[in-house]
């Protein structure tokens, strides 16, 4: 059986008031029938951590050096992390490519730094909208997905892995279901190929997800949960997706 997970990925938004609200209503909501966590911004690590103790939900970062520790003025390490109780951290999200040029390679190094510390990254995989119009939606992310395969070696199969469709991203659009499981059984096919636990790895799917098309995707074969920007920002809305897993 597979884990069923939904995260939040706050991005850069929230305050504290806005945080212990959203935070308070999170745990309220409780139980989830899925593993449920929060990416949230560095800053608010420790408050998060607080206010989430002693509950079933997990918090995370949204990104990691890819270096231990030394002169990288504004980067966060994987020991940081690990001290403010982080369980995942996100790599590779669309956003880290395309506007802070994000390579494949350094990707993968994230996603390795953050195992050495048992805090489990979510691989961010997927095309923008001219590559999947070009028909290559398929090349590029297994070519994303590759490069971390090949880093993490053995320990590939503790990776969380999540496809966005660049496109789908924030802009209201969302892949239909059976675009998403298209790419999710190719992905899944990948892992199974390279780890012989592809079987049991969690794929998320992340890109304008919502209450109203949060159940039909997760219902498909090889989508095991979410990955959620704008609607974890509001209670009710993330609360509502996280009940839509089973
Ligand atoms: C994301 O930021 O990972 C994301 C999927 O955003 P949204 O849900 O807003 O499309």
């Amino acid at each position: 059986m597979r884990r069923k997970l939904v995260v939040g990925n706050w991005k850069m938004n929230g305050s504290r008031p806005a945080n212990a609200e959203l935070l308070s209503a999170l745990r309220a909501g409780r139980p989830y029938a899925a593993s449920v966590a929060v990416c949230v911004p560095f800053v608010y690590l420790s408050e998060t951590a607080a206010t989430l103790a002693g509950s079933d939900i997990q918090w995370g970062a949204q990104d990691v050096s890819a270096h231990e520790q030394g002169a990288y003025t504004g980067e966060v390490s994987v020991a940081m992390l690990a001290e403010a109780g982080c369980r995942y951290t996100l790599v590779g999200h669309s956003e880290r490519r395309a506007l802070h040029a994000e390579s494949d390679l350094l990707v993968a190094q994230k996603a390795q730094i953050a195992l050495s510390r048992g805090i489990t990254p979510i691989v961010c995989v997927g095309e923008t909208l001219a590559e999947r119009q070009a028909g290559q939606t398929e090349a590029v992310v297994k070519r994303q997905l590759s490069a971390v395969i090949h880093q993490l070696a053995h320990c590939a199969a503790e990776m969380v892995v999540a496809y966005e469709p660049v496109w789908a991203i924030g802009t209201g659009l969302t892949a239909t279901p059976e675009q998403a499981q298209a790419v999710h059984a190719v992905l899944r096919a990948q892992l199974q190929a390279a780890t012989g636990h592809g079987q049991a790895m969690t794929i998320l799917y992340g890109g304008s997800v919502k209450p109203d098309n949060a159940a039909t995707l997760f219902a498909q074969a090889d989508i095991d949960g979410g990955l959620i920007g704008g609607a974890s920002l509001k209670a009710s809305d993330f609360i509502a997706i996280c009940r839509a897993v089973h």
